[in-house]
């Protein structure tokens, strides 16, 4: 669970989720910040270097 603080320090409780944007608004300064909910990181797809198993020559 995260805690979203505003910059002015106040802790901003009060979350809205809009679509997939996450609209935050505060109650002290009055202002709105907009934030995206946590993404799961992209998969990276590496090919393993120096493992190829396709064809193996035996020297
Ligand atoms: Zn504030």
């Amino acid at each position: 669970m995260n805690d979203f603080r505003c910059r002015c320090g106040a802790l901003l409780f009060r979350a809205v989720a809009i679509r997939d944007t996450l609209e935050i608004k505060c109650r002290r300064c009055g202002t709105v910040i907009t934030m995206r909910p946590t993404e799961p990181p992209p998969e990276r797809r590496e090919r393993p270097s120096g493992d190829c198993s396709c064809r193996s020559d035996p020297n």
